[in-house]
């Protein structure tokens, strides 16, 4: 770190100190002793060290979870108790922003003005949102007004009928690199606004903002053992995924990891709702406003270098503004500050890693050789740090790698079209299907899009406006079950039906 790169005391002395694990309200090192190092991605310099957990730390954490499951203080909290811990875990957040803002941009790489302005506000909201639900979360009785002549084969007027809204239980949430505390609140919201309790596992590259919130969760109030964090590599999340006591998983990350975990869930049938990747496509007409599809387009891909699941990663122009387009966009990537995260004028930061990098680079690489042009960027900077350049490359070839595989990196190809039913299969020819845009004034048109595009968002004008109020996943195989608004939360509620004689 230079002298650019100041941060406060207090995340120097979190830092200083290796980082253990939260396993039943504790701080608890690895029984084996080893450690994971953080590196700052815009360095490549390491600047932690975290606990190397494995399927010991995990069994501890599943126990903790159970027993927190079963506890009175948490099963029978009155919903109004669960909802003023979650609001002042919001609080706690918004107190140690400053401190999760520093962390986050050293561990992934995010430049700062984005973490203040957007993910700290946006998990406060995240929280509150969810603490919202706790009250809301309700049967129903059967409607018994109407005789019903059936009674003695069906529910009637002599019985008594309702449903409960039970948490499934213990969760494991094992999340990716990218927006690592936007990941974390994302699964522990909703699970604990229902009842559950969660063993979250982050990922390797990033675990120090967990960890932090994991203090913030203790600080809060919550009964020990109802969120515990257990860090490591990919075996404590096959460990979870397999463990006979997880009733289920929930996990964002890569689509190759998450059929790994479906295999492993088959033991106890745990259920299991997967967030993977994505490939979405922006749609452009002729008669869009192409200033608005220019910033948005490069906003859509640079945001985070790219590693973002519903970034748009596949351009289709129309061809009579083929080239306005891409000329835009290559002119606002050229325009685009590279820099540290916590240098005041970056706009975009590093990739996570150097593996990262070099993945991004040999999909460039790629599209060279078969035959696409790379109007801009195209090579890997930074040393010290994993730096990819914002790439812009135009092919007429819809087949080509960089096409059809997520990168998860600033690499953006643009492809013309003709028509509309041309455009349409284009977009729907890939085995993802997380979010889409089209960009039109002509409203019918995009509203027919919108049916047609096989999508779990479509956006209108505008591309990546997320809320915790809509729900949120992907068709095909961009994941299983859905996050946001009541269908988020519903993702970790047992129904069970309860029926008496009177
Ligand atoms: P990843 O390799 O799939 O890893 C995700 C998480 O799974 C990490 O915590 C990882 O641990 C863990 N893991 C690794 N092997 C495992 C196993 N066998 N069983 C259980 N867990 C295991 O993904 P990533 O490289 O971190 O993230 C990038 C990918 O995530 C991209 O493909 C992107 O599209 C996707 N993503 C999707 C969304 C969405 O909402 N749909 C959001 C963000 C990212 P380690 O850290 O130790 O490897
Ligand atoms: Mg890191």
């Amino acid at each position: 770190m230079n002298e650019q790169h100041r941060i406060s005391d207090t995340t120097s002395q979190f830092l200083a100190q290796p980082r253990p694990m939260l396993i039943d309200g504790k701080w608890i090192e690895s029984a084996s002793g080893e450690t994971i190092e953080s590196l700052d991605p815009g360095t490549g310099q390491t600047i932690a060290t975290v606990s190397l957990g494995g399927a010991a730390e995990v069994d501890s954490a599943v126990a903790a979870a159970r027993r927190a499951l079963q506890r009175r203080n948490w099963r029978n909290m009155p919903s109004a108790e669960r909802t003023q811990l979650m609001w002042q875990l919001a609080t706690l957040i918004e107190q140690n922003g400053e401190m999760l803002s520093e962390l986050e941009v050293l561990d992934q790489g995010l430049p700062k003005t984005l973490v203040d302005a957007f993910v700290i506000p946006g998990v406060c909201e995240t929280l509150r949102y969810y603490a919202g639900w706790c009250t809301k979360i309700t049967g129903v009785s059967s409607n018994l007004s109407a005789p019903d002549e059936r009674q003695h084969r069906s529910i009637g007027p002599a019985h008594l009928a309702y449903s409960r809204m039970e948490p499934v239980g213990v969760v494991g949430a094992i999340i990716p690199w990218n927006f690592p505390l936007i990941m974390a609140i994302g699964k522990i919201a909703p699970a604990i606004a229902a009842g559950c309790t969660v063993v979250l596992k982050p990922a390797q590259e990033t675990n120090l903002s967990a960890l932090k919130l994991g203090e913030l969760i203790l600080e809060a109030g919550f009964p020990p053992g109802v969120v515990n964090i257990v860090t490591g590599a990919g075996e404590v999340g096959a460990a979870l995924a397999g463990h006979p006591d997880v009733d289920k998983i929930t996990f964002t990350g890569s689509a190759s990891v998450g059929r790994k975990i479906v295999q492993a869930a088959t033991g106890n049938l745990k259920k299991v709702a997967l967030e993977l990747g994505g490939k979405s496509p922006l749609i452009v007409f002729d008669d869009a406003d192409l200033e608005a599809v220019i910033l948005g387009a490069a906003q859509s891909i640079f945001l985070n270098s790219g590693q973002v699941c519903f970034a748009g990663t596949r351009l289709y122009v129309h061809q009579s503004v083929f080239e306005v387009v891409a000329e835009g966009v290559a002119e606002a990537a050229r325009n685009i500050k590279l820099g540290h995260g916590l240098q005041a004028d970056s706009e975009m930061g590093p990739l996570i890693s150097a593996r990262q990098q070099k993945s991004v680079c040999n999909y460039i690489q790629s599209a060279i050789d078969e035959g696409a042009d790379v109007r801009v960027g195209g090579n890997a900077t930074g040393d010290p740090g994993f730096f990819v350049e914002p790439t812009i490359i135009t092919t007429s070839r819809p087949d080509i790698l960089v096409v059809r595989e997520e990168i998860f990196g600033p690499v953006l190809p643009v492809i013309p079209f003709d028509n509309e039913e041309e455009v349409i299969a284009l977009a729907n020819n890939s085995d993802y299907g997380l979010a889409a845009s089209v960009w039109t004034r002509d409203h019918s048109r995009a509203h027919s899009f919108a049916g047609a595009l096989q999508a779990g968002t479509v956006w209108i004008n505008c591309h990546g406006l997320v809320d915790e109020s809509m729900p949120f996943g992907g068709f095909k195989q961009s994941g299983w079950g859905t996050e946001g608004g009541r269908y988020g939360v519903e993702e970790y509620i047992q129904k069970k039906s309860v029926v008496a004689t009177l």
